[in-house]
């Protein structure tokens, strides 16, 4: 068995055990998070049975699209947006994790147009309060959500956050909790809505505790990612690399990940 696919076998049994623990009898969905990873990454990980894969950079993403084409995957937009990019990720993604304001919203779902499914949409939260994070406060999270599942080429489904880093589990979960406080509070007029979008390879055993849908897990399944194209001294040559060396060529307008 490959590395990749024995990570996922872990994985996946180390979510149905924090599922037992939590007494659930349901079971988050699990997204690989293949950013900076190489489309035959995605392959192996997707030949081991892994269906969904989230991705942070527009152009790179696009460039694995191209490769895999052949395969079913269900594609999860979950890195910070610029409006610029709008277009492209309406087009070549199922869903986006990351929205946390108006005028992203409004430009996915116009992009989206009416022929297509509408595009399936997590509001991020910021439960942590901290400046240097993204995502809407907890007060500004029901307001966008009105708006969002106003929009027609839009389909709400929840909430997604990334935490403040800790390796304190009941931290982890405290911060956790408050998402699922605000989920439920939303769902008390949206009753529709049914994602979870928490957890990551750190933290996701206390964010199954606390009602993960979706848990988005990199590291733990594909190893430590290779630094991304913009963190590359502008000394590297980039036509020097091969293409599988270098697979996201054309990222230095995009943010680094956080
Ligand atoms: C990179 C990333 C993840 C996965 O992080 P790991 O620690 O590698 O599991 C999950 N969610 C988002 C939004 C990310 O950017």
């Amino acid at each position: 068995m490959s590395a990749i696919a024995s990570h996922l076998q872990a994985v996946n049994s180390a979510i149905a055990d924090a599922c037992k623990l939590a007494g659930r009898t349901d079971r988050p969905a699990l997204l690989a998070v293949s950013k900076t990873q190489s489309a035959s990454a995605l392959r192996e990980a997707y030949a081991a049975g892994q269906i969904r894969f989230g991705e942070n950079y527009v152009q790179e993403a696009i460039n694995k699209q191209a490769e895999l084409g052949d395969l079913a995957i269900e594609w999860h937009f979950i890195g910070p947006i610029q409006s610029n990019k709008t277009q492209l990720i309406a087009q070549h993604f199922d869903w986006v994790h990351s929205v946390d304001r108006l005028k992203i919203a409004q430009r996915l779902s116009s992009a989206r147009g009416a022929t297509s499914l509408p595009l399936n949409i997590c509001i991020q939260v910021n439960v942590s309060l901290e400046a240097s994070k993204s995502g809407v406060t907890s007060s500004e999270t029901l307001a966008l959500a009105e708006t969002v599942a106003s929009l027609p080429g839009l389909r709400l489904r929840g909430l997604m956050a990334i935490p403040a880093p800790t390796d304190d589990v009941r931290e982890q979960r405290a911060q956790f909790h408050a998402v699922r406080t605000l989920f439920d509070q939303l769902q008390a007029t949206h009753p529709e809505l049914d994602t979870l979008s928490i957890g990551m390879s750190q933290d996701y055993p206390a964010a199954i505790a606390e009602g993960a849908t979706i848990v988005r897990i990199g590291t733990a399944i594909f190893g430590a990612r290779r630094p991304h194209a913009t963190s590359t001294p502008p000394s590297a040559p980039a036509q020097s690399m091969s293409a599988s060396e270098s697979p996201h060529l054309n990222l230095a307008e995009e943010q680094s990940p956080t």
